[in-house]
């Protein structure tokens, strides 16, 4: 709707695959110590995993690590929160197969820290069916939160803890779709130049998706609304293309590139933003890429004097990659994410439960993101496309599959 609204009707969505089994992650998501003090715990638990059905109190306990502690504790573990070593002492939790002897006997859930003062959330849905889910709680707290539970347990004080987590399970299949969006090319339409990000993001507890990767999908939709705005008529499509799955494994991207095996000669470029709140600073391109993108950058370079570009030379296109760039990459289209240059702490909100507020860049507004993106999108449509500057150097031929 809001590309429609910019005047780009091709806007739609795409299918591109499907989950076996959905996962919601409810609103109501706490954590406390609520005895021998109240204490709010910052915390998460991977997606895909299973919540307490409302607020679910226990005693904790030290995680037993041996058979034989595990047997000097076994009565007292039903209903109980099994509290993990310490991040540092890692190495000396219960092994696997203990653990699982744990939920056997009837653990709430097993708490771990993090090891830092961010809690970072994952998941996976590959190979989960809706007749069998996973069952076992795993909880990931702040370290400052385990050292405070842990100082207590190891004083012999009785520490209860408490955990409301809405998480539930939505039986699939789930339809997944990408966002499309084509300024459609007035002379060569099916060749084509995509600008994209990815819409979906972690949703651990106080994780909004801001950083990564709300940052790129705004860029590319004012990219988009810029280039409406000032009429330009552009001679090749250029693809505004906004991701999903891509946090599960470059999915939605993946399943782009295959679906659409015949377009892969007539895509010149592709360039992708998921690096968060800096500006977009350059590029990594091969020797023979240069001066394309030099020339592309250069009208950026010259709106923006104080948010300096640059081109690094590398001695290869990236095969592989941690973003939809590469899905791209990994059949011979070039695909390139933004150097991310500037003051905001990436690694801060990174998957964490932090937001980005007081990190995002006040000297970077979304429009100029916007604008260098599109500039560069126009430039490399323009004439300096890859697809046709007879220069093999950019693509390489797809990987052999055995
Ligand atoms: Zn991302």
């Amino acid at each position: 709707e809001k590309f429609k609204s910019f005047g780009i009707e091709t806007a739609r969505i795409e299918e591109w695959g499907e989950m076996p089994v959905g996962f919601q992650r409810g609103p109501r998501q706490s954590a406390k110590m609520v005895a021998p003090a109240v204490r709010e715990l910052e915390f998460t638990t991977p997606s895909w995993s299973p919540g307490t059905e409302g607020p679910l109190r226990g005693p904790a306990i030290l995680e037993p690590t041996t058979e034989e502690e595990l047997a000097a504790v076994s009565a007292k573990l039903s209903g109980a929160w099994v509290v993990a070593p310490p991040a540092s002492e890692r190495r000396r939790a219960a092994p696997a197969q203990l653990q699982r002897k744990l939920y056997e006997l009837g653990i709430l859930g097993r708490i771990t820290s993090s090891g830092s003062e961010r809690v970072t959330t994952g998941g996976r849905f590959t190979g989960l069916s809706f007749d069998n889910l996973p069952t076992e709680r795993r909880i990931t707290v702040r370290k400052s939160d385990m050292d405070a539970i842990r100082e207590r347990l190891e004083r012999a004080e009785k520490v209860e803890l408490e955990f409301d987590m809405d998480n539930t399970f939505v039986p699939g299949p789930i339809k997944l779709y990408n966002v499309i969006a084509d300024i459609v090319g007035t002379e060569r339409p099916d060749e084509m130049v995509i600008v994209c990000a990815h819409l979906d993001s972690w949703d651990g507890p106080g994780s909004v998706g801001a950083n990564d990767n709300g940052t790129g999908v705004v860029s590319a939709m004012e990219a988009a609304r810029i280039l409406m705005k000032s009429g330009v008529k552009p001679k090749r499509t250029i693809r505004f293309a906004l991701w999903t799955g891509e946090e599960q494994g470059l999915l939605g991207s993946r399943g782009y590139v295959q679906k659409h095996k015949d377009d892969w000669d007539k895509i010149s470029l592709v360039l992708n933003d998921d690096g968060g709140t800096n500006y977009h600073g350059g590029y990594h391109v091969i020797e023979s890429m240069a001066e394309m993108f030099r020339q592309a950058i250069a009208p950026v370079s010259e709106a923006f004097p104080d948010l300096p570009q640059r081109i690094e030379i590398v001695a290869q296109m990236p095969r592989g990659g941690s973003s939809d760039h590469a899905s791209f990459n990994m059949v011979g289209v070039p695909g390139f994410y933004t150097i991310e240059a500037g003051r905001a702490d990436y690694g801060h909100v990174w998957h964490t439960q932090k937001r980005p507020t007081g990190v995002l860049d006040p000297g970077v507004p979304c429009s100029i993101l916007g604008r260098s993106r599109g500039d560069v999108a126009l430039l490399c449509e323009r004439g300096l496309t890859l697809a046709t500057s007879g220069d093999a150097g950019g693509r390489s031929p797809p990987p052999q599959r055995s």
